[in-house]
């Protein structure tokens, strides 16, 4: 991971294909340093692993970037440590052991999590920053309305 942060490109982009959803995830891979979570909300199919695809090449994870299936989340070696946790299938945190979410964040890492909001809280009380978030909508067809703002 770069030195030096980009700015985070935050704002509402349109973007008309897969591969142009994961080059806005890079611009904003650019932005992170190690430590920081990313927050990613949208309809099932809206692009939210596209676009942690597209954040993870950015960050130097070379194998396959594909959704968790059986775990909650996958952890994969870039230029620095990235996490990507998807918690659909969970219905909330309360039955689950507290280190759950811990395997998958710290200091040395980046975190991309899909479906978060059952797990704010617990991200809140774990001191984790949230570096920004994405909110991705359907546009028709291929495109996408993407929306990224600060944590
Ligand atoms: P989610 O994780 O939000 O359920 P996925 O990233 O798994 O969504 O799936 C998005 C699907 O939509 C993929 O098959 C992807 O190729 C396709 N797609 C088409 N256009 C776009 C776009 N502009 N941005 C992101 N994905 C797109
Ligand atoms: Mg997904």
């Amino acid at each position: 991971m770069s030195e030096r942060r980009e700015p985070l490109p935050t704002g509402v982009h349109r973007t008309s294909s897969a591969a142009e959803t994961e080059a806005l995830a890079a611009r904003v891979a650019a932005a992170l340093a190690p430590g920081d979570v990313v927050l990613l909300s949208g309809d099932l199919g809206a692009g939210k692993t596209t676009f942690v695809r597209g954040a993870a090449r950015a960050l130097g994870v070379t194998g396959n970037v594909t959704s968790p299936t059986f775990t909650i989340g996958r952890r994969y070696e870039g230029r620095v440590g990235v996490s990507h946790l998807d918690l659909y299938r969970l219905g909330g945190l309360d039955d689950e052991d507290p280190a759950l979410l811990a395997d998958y964040l710290g200091p040395e890492r980046v975190a991309f999590v899909e479906w978060p909001a059952i797990a704010e809280e617990a991200l809140a009380d774990a001191g984790v920053v949230v570096a920004a978030r994405v909110a991705l909508a359907h546009a028709g067809a291929d495109a996408r309305e993407i929306t990224v703002t600060p944590g």
